[in-house]
């Protein structure tokens, strides 16, 4: 059996017509002899105003049951829309049937609004596809060892895509979105970001790690595990859209040492740690523990008196951060602040590391337009500066310009074509 996974995002399915749109193209995908998964996400803003909704009983405070009830919460967004769908394609003359992530089989494991999928047992899905149907699972969800559901973190609904993908071994696993590709900087800030008609995938899970918003981060990562190509595409606009995919060595060599793309991420805080001893290997086994990712991480020597660290880390993980922190420190007579006016602003590229003026060039493109840069970090995929959060736009903007982005990307093309 010939299996399609195909993802549609909040903006593709956000008013009725365009849920007969995506209703379309699934009927579409299994006259043409494909057996057809669909993943949704939830509709529109509707997350968004779910957690607004909760925010006006669940108070600041960090706690495991509050977690637990917005999981509960979110999961029917993506519900919604899986119901919506089966029954829009089921009025286009095809059989479809709609499954929670739970009744999908996906099993999760980890914190409430965090979790990674542990399996898939993809047996009711099979047997509904060998049954003639298309099937629609909601996305961003699975259930834990308690049968509780659980969400896979905000833009989530990739990573079930791809699981599912893996898990069906599917020969093709498509993400369509309100953009037709992954673009050289978030198109909205750069109106002369380009479309790249392909990114290797580590580059891409480098990309998606420092903000790009255009695929979940863990997606990427796991359909580098899995080997799995996946193709991000327009639902408004046809087009080819961009193939994520281990590139060629041929690929490689053309790119290596070069920026390929400028990422932001405005979703960020960076805390500042100060103690009498040292913290460093306690504070980052405790944030391990409960799989909270930081960035940026740096700290003072063994020489200096005080114990210093400092590292970003997403907003929405500050209070799970301080609640963590607050247990180390009192006791390390330190104190923490958290700097939540920031963005991280990377460039992503092969080979960064053995160019050191990368980082140069940053660094001096950004101060002649007034924007200084705190911190600074460089791999070989990466080159990351914290800025105030206030020049963010304009520090992607002139970076996209210093490194000749849109003739990058016109290059990448004819490579394809090569
Ligand atoms: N609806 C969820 C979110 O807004 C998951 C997703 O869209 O992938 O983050
Ligand atoms: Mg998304």
């Amino acid at each position: 059996m010939d299996i399609v996974v195909q993802k549609f995002g909040g903006s593709s399915l956000a008013s009725v017509e365009r849920i007969w749109r995506v209703a379309n193209y699934a009927a579409e995908t299994h006259r043409s002899g494909s057996a057809t998964v669909l993943v949704v996400s939830a509709r529109g803003d509707s997350t968004d105003e779910l957690l607004e909704l909760a925010g006006a009983f669940s108070g600041d405070q960090f706690s495991d049951r509050t977690t637990r009830e917005i999981d509960q919460l979110l999961v029917t967004g993506e519900v919604v829309s899986a119901a919506l769908t089966a029954m829009a394609i089921e009025r286009l003359g095809v059989p479809a049937v709609s499954l929670t992530g739970a009744q999908a089989g996906i099993e999760v494991a980890g914190k409430y609004g965090g979790g990674v999928i542990s399996s898939i047992d993809p047996k009711r899905i099979v047997e509904l596809l060998e049954a003639g149907n298309v099937v629609v699972v909601s996305g961003f969800q699975g259930t834990n060892a308690e049968g509780d559901m659980v969400t896979l973190g905000r833009g989530g609904s990739d990573t079930t895509a791809v699981a599912l993908a893996a898990a069906l071994d599917a020969s093709r696993c498509l993400i369509y979105t309100d953009v037709d590709g992954v673009y050289t900087a978030d198109p909205r800030i750069v109106p002369t970001a380009r479309p790249m008609p392909f990114v290797d995938v580590r580059l891409m899970a480098e990309m998606a790690f420092a903000g790009a918003k255009v695929l979940h981060s863990r997606a990427v990562e796991l359909a580098a595990m899995r080997g799995m190509e996946l193709q991000v595409l327009s639902s408004f606009a046809p087009g080819a859209g961009t193939r994520v995919f281990e590139g060629s060595n041929d690929a490689m060599l053309e790119s290596d040492g070069a920026v390929v793309a400028v990422t932001h991420d405005f979703d960020v805080a960076r805390v500042l740690v100060q103690a009498r001893k040292d913290l460093a290997a306690d504070i980052l086994s405790a944030l391990g523990r409960r799989s909270i990712p930081v960035d940026l991480v740096a700290r003072s020597g063994p020489s200096e008196d005080e114990f210093r660290m400092g590292f970003t880390a997403r907003l929405g993980d500050i209070p799970e951060i301080l609640a963590v922190l607050g247990e180390a420190i009192p006791e390390a007579d330190g104190q923490v602040r958290v700097d939540r006016d920031v963005a991280k602003i990377s460039l992503v590229g092969m080979g960064l590391l053995n160019r050191p003026e990368y980082a140069a060039r940053m660094i001096s493109t950004l101060a002649a337009e007034g924007i200084f840069t705190t911190w600074i970090s460089t791999s070989q995929l990466r080159v990351s500066a914290v800025i105030e959060r206030g020049h963010g736009a304009n520090a992607v903007a002139v970076l996209h310009r210093e490194f000749d982005l849109e003739r990058a990307a016109a290059a990448a093309g004819s490579m394809t074509t090569a």
